[in-house]
């Protein structure tokens, strides 16, 4: 069985379409798939779709890209996190790519979902583009490596991957990974240790080879497995089992049945 570790199947692309996604992942053997919170507005149709289907888990967080929402303070965040289909707190982080002026107030998001996730004991689900130092920075000053969690759809360098697991966080690998021209990245793959490695497909975005381009869902999860056992050397069932016995031992009010 694999696990798709973040997808956003209450997005307008995939929304409604329940019943077809779920199928294809029982085909494919997708067992479970972490639905991702990206603003609190959605929250409820994030969680319903957990409460729906055994096989689907919830997270709760504001996305860095997300102006103009809802900012849950810690009390709130805390409050939404308190339910037993929530698993994780995120996504959360730093994205300097389409907010250039690295606005203060993405950095004291990132602090109180650090701090939530510290103080509920569930992992986080951090998001980095553009801003891996500061991204590391409030990682190692907020005490993120208390809560643990996971570094999603990866894109950095060697270096910010090993100072992540320094910090005892786990590094998840997306649909980029197939990309041909992700040669540092692939580098990245082969190179993270077998037991804190995560694979994801960011659906609706970011669809693996031999589907790039179009709406990606969970089921293709299996594409992003079979990258990383071909770089890596392994069978891909040794990566099926470790990527699956790593999310349920992160997310660990998840559990597997
Ligand atoms: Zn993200
Ligand atoms: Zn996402």
């Amino acid at each position: 069985m694999f696990v798709d570790s973040h997808c956003h199947l209450d997005f307008p692309d995939l929304a409604g379409r329940e019943d077809a996604i779920l199928a294809a992942m029982a085909e494919h053997r997708v067992g479970h798939a972490l639905c991702v919170c990206v603003k609190v507005e959605d929250f409820p149709r994030v969680l319903a779709l957990a409460e729906r289907h055994a096989h689907l888990w919830a997270s709760v967080g504001v996305h860095p890209d997300n102006a103009g929402v809802e900012e849950p303070d810690l009390a709130r965040l805390l409050a939404l996190a308190d339910h037993a289909r929530v698993v994780a707190i995120g996504e959360t982080g730093l994205d300097y790519y389409w907010q250039k002026d690295a606005p203060e107030w993405q950095r004291e998001r990132f602090r109180t979902h650090i701090r939530a996730a510290r103080k509920c004991g569930k992992p986080l689900i951090i998001h980095t583009r553009s801003a891996a130092d500061d991204t590391l920075r409030l990682m190692r000053e907020e005490a993120a490596g208390e809560a643990g969690g996971v570094m999603h759809c990866f894109t950095e360098s060697r270096e910010v991957a090993e100072a992540a697991l320094d910090l005892g966080f786990y590094i998840s690998f997306s649909g980029i990974v197939t990309f041909k021209n992700a040669t540092e990245l692939k580098a990245v793959a082969q190179y993270v240790p077998l037991d804190r490695l995560l694979i994801e497909t960011d659906a609706p975005y970011l669809a693996p080879v031999p589907h790039r381009g179009r709406t990606n869902e969970p089921a293709w999860v299996v594409h992003v497995a079979e990258e990383i056992a071909r770089l890596r050397n392994e069978p891909l069932e040794r990566i099926e089992i470790a990527t699956t016995e790593n999310f349920f031992r992160l997310f660990r009010h998840a559990q597997a049945h």
